[in-house]
């Protein structure tokens, strides 16, 4: 038998390639066979290996400094913790993080006021979606190397036709 390999974060059984509709309104997981009941959660019987301990400390730090309540400490903390992944520079006194580019002598300005929070997602990873100049991106800094995506058609603001263009990061 071919050895298992994780080709994506799966947070939950409902997201997972494994998971398949089965019969009479239930869905089963076709890796082991067996009834998934709460497509919300990852099933107990889950074969999937955790994904590599770092990568969950790095998102569980991730998701602790996004969930500060004090929203002036949670700002700060985000644009610090964004920044030290993208050797990012906060320009002084505002709330703008000017992001390298692979390019030379190119940006993008990650402006927390212009971050679209409806369509962010902390889960299964963090995902940052936020407006520069005349485009959307999407920036995931918890991919290794972090990926920034410039969406390139957003046809009748559906999500699910969006297509992306890859913006390489300088880190
Ligand atoms: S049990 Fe594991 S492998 Fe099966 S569908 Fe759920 S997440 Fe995927």
């Amino acid at each position: 038998m071919p050895e298992k390999r994780i080709l994506q974060l799966v947070g939950s059984c409902g997201e997972c390639p494994r998971y398949q509709y089965y019969s009479g309104g239930t869905s089963k997981c076709i890796e082991v066979d067996q009834i998934v009941r709460d497509k919300h959660v990852v099933a107990p019987f889950c074969p999937l290996a955790p994904y590599p301990a770092d990568i969950i400390a790095d998102q569980a730090e991730t998701i602790r400094v996004m969930r500060e309540g004090n929203d002036t400490l949670f700002v700060f903390l985000l644009l610090e913790r964004i920044g030290k992944k993208l050797n990012a520079i906060r320009k002084d006194g505002t709330m703008v993080l000017e992001i390298p580019l692979k390019e030379e002598g190119k940006t993008v300005c990650l402006d927390l006021h212009y971050v679209d929070e409806e369509r962010s997602r902390l889960f299964p990873r963090p995902e940052i979606r936020f407006k520069y100049q005349d485009s959307w991106y999407i920036l995931d800094i918890e991919a290794k190397p972090p990926i920034l995506k410039k969406v390139v058609r957003h046809p009748g603001g559906s999500e699910a036709g969006e297509l992306y263009e890859s913006v390489p990061l300088a880190v």
